[in-house]
């Protein structure tokens, strides 16, 4: 297998946003999370991103630690719930502000339309907070994000295409990149494996990361699960929640996702035995440069 597979400091994680139940597509960033964790032998934590409550469902949180339980998932240390951590993003996003690498943001929706999410600096020289209702920028440099994605390769990204990003929304929300950045650091997490599509967040945290002084973790993006049409499996677009009373089909399912090859035998064996089996047999490298797996061809 892998030669980082004897990493003693291992703490990966599983980050889901609560914005409705597990369905398949997140079910396989999971247990990719899961897998690599446990085949390196380390820490396998879970992170509540519950910081957008427009976007969230009341009961998914508790649907989703159910079904990654019922799952065999099970997580070291307590679930963190990042609800609770407004006081540490209060304190980086102070820390920035004071170091002049933040600034305030006032433009409206309607002033940024048609930018396809890269914002052109605008307000980059206002440095006075303004009474008014504002986001928070970090201030970027033009420099080229370069790193080694253990699934899909040399990676390389032009800060300047991607824009001065908000790390504190105009309605007051903490934004993911900062929250993910922090609480990243926070546990002590070395190892992150997660979805491809959002790959182009990774050079925005390692930019955050080294203007916070905090340590890269290493990366691995998964592919997306597709649909015939092209979609990604999604809340969006209504992809059903994993069943909870046999998860034994869907698991098997995930790791031929991963390019593994169990034998049809291995469903007959518990949700541990086959859990134990993808530990053994988890590798990265049949997914290398892999963007998409079509769902109905697994
Ligand atoms: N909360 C994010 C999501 O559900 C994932 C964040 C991450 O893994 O960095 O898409
Ligand atoms: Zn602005």
């Amino acid at each position: 297998m892998g030669d980082t597979l004897s990493t003693p400091s291992y703490v990966g994680r599983f980050a889901p946003s609560p914005s409705g139940p597990l369905h398949f597509g997140s079910l396989v960033a999971a247990l990719a999370s899961y897998l690599d964790a446990h085949a390196h032998r380390g820490k396998w934590l879970v992170r509540m991103e519950d910081i957008d409550p427009p976007r969230e469902h009341p009961k998914a949180a508790d649907l989703i630690l159910k079904a990654l339980d019922v799952y065999g998932l099970h997580w070291d240390d307590s679930v963190l719930f990042q609800s609770d951590r407004s006081e540490a993003y209060d304190e980086v996003l102070d820390t920035l502000l004071r170091a002049e690498k933040l600034y305030p943001c006032t433009c409206t929706r309607k002033k940024l339309a048609g930018l396809n999410g890269v914002y052109p600096g605008y307000c980059r020289h206002q440095r006075v907070i303004p009474s008014q209702p504002h986001g928070l920028r970090l201030l970027c440099s033009n420099q080229v994000m370069q790193f080694q994605d253990r699934i899909q390769g040399d990676q390389s990204f032009d800060l300047s295409s991607l824009g001065d990003f908000v790390l504190r929304r105009k309605d007051g929300l903490y934004a993911y990149q900062l929250a993910v950045c922090v609480d990243d650091h926070f546990q002590g997490v070395t190892h992150i494996v997660r979805g491809v599509d959002i790959l182009d967040s990774t050079p925005r945290q390692l930019y955050l990361q080294s203007q916070l002084h905090y340590p890269h973790p290493v990366y691995a993006h998964v592919p997306v699960i597709t649909q015939n049409n092209g979609n990604k499996l999604s809340k969006q677009n209504h992809a059903p929640a994993i069943p909870l009373n046999d998860p034994r089909p869907l698991i098997i399912k995930a790791l031929r996702a991963f390019g593994l090859k169990p034998e049809p035998d291995l469903l007959m064996n518990s949700v541990e035995e086959i859990l134990s089996w993808g530990i053994k047999n988890w590798s990265t490298r049949h997914m290398a440069g892999k963007k998409q797996i079509l769902q109905d061809s697994l």
